[in-house]
């Protein structure tokens, strides 16, 4: 009887360490907001701290962070440039060598492992620079030297801002369920228009004006006419994603390049429109393509977003059928 209560518990304690991922997210937020100062909102650090996430995610050769923090600080930047030790945690050599580690956690050590002293010296190089957005823009392009990185925390901060939460990851199929629509797994075929390219996203076909959801949250970085494209619109996510939609027949009316969208927002109607100068359409059968393209820091590829347009559809119809 002993033994066996005596397992349970120590099991039980080695579950509470899996942590869902609103307990994730909400560990997270705490830590923002704690070091958050008047100048520095708490949205400025989540921002910084998704893009690295996303970043780590998808690169092998950058290791990932396992703590609640995803920040990851060069030796160079954290123990100073000239620094002969490279993993230095005492605060005042480093200070010494202009090295931007900081004691968070009161310890007493400047450690880059720390989420508590990663964030405070965050806090204090952003603080720094001033309290403007074009303050904190420039803070990044020192930062991060790459003019897309500023870009894509911007937008995340923008959608973090704008909703309050960083719990933006819902998605949903991006053509309206009530309507006909049907589509098999068409990554990667060859196309016929435009030389030899192969197939970066999945088409959808529907019939003309069927309404065009957004299939998660984002900010739109592109709309337009592209001679491939036709009427196209390119929404970035907060997960470091581009969402593209192309062929439309029209945008829904009102929205401009710069607007947040909520995801299953009407963006637009499926057209035929592309393969052509300004206005070209009818060159092929109505169809939403869809594509995702992923940015790691260096370059943005497309993957195959066949396996995520099932799962939307499905978790679509579930939602639908139980209202
Ligand atoms: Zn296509």
């Amino acid at each position: 009887m002993w033994n066996i209560s005596s397992t349970s518990t120590v099991k039980a304690s080695t579950e509470d360490e899996v942590r869902t991922k609103a307990e994730e997210l909400q560990l997270r937020m705490d830590y923002y907001v704690r070091y958050q100062e008047i100048l520095i909102p708490w949205y400025y650090l989540a921002a910084i701290d998704q893009y690295e996430r996303n970043i780590q995610d998808v690169r092998p050769d950058i290791p990932k962070k396992e703590s609640v923090v995803a920040i990851q600080f060069s030796d160079e930047y954290w123990s100073g440039v000239l620094n002969p030790m490279k993993n230095d945690m005492v605060p005042l050599s480093i200070k010494f060598f202009g090295g931007m580690g900081l004691d968070g956690n009161g310890d007493g050590l400047a450690d880059k492992n720390d989420d508590e002293d990663v964030l405070l010296a965050m806090v204090m190089y952003l603080n720094g620079y001033g309290i403007s957005e074009e303050d904190f823009k420039l803070a990044l392009w020192d930062y991060y030297k790459n003019e897309q990185a500023v870009i894509q925390i911007m937008d995340i901060v923008k959608l973090y801002q704008k909703f309050g939460t960083i719990d933006l990851d819902t998605h949903t199929f991006p053509v309206a369920l009530e309507y006909e629509f049907s589509y098999g797994n068409t990554w990667g075929a060859n196309r016929g228009w435009g030389g030899r390219r192969t197939h970066e996203g999945i088409d959808i076909y529907a019939r003309y004006g069927t309404p065009v959801l957004t299939a998660s949250y984002g900010v739109i970085e592109v709309m337009g006419w592209n001679e491939f494209g036709g009427w196209r619109i390119g929404i970035r996510d907060n997960h470091n994603s581009y969402h593209y939609y192309a062929h439309l027949e029209s945008f829904e009316e009102g929205l401009q390049e710069g607007d947040i969208v909520k995801t299953g927002q009407v963006i637009g109607y499926v057209g035929s429109t592309g393969y052509g100068k300004e206005g070209t359409t009818g060159k092929f059968p109505p169809h939403l393509h869809y594509g995702i393209y992923k940015f790691n820091g260096r370059t943005e590829f497309a993957f195959n977003p066949y396996p995520s347009l099932l799962k939307w559809e499905k978790e679509a119809k579930k939602i639908k059928s139980s209202k």
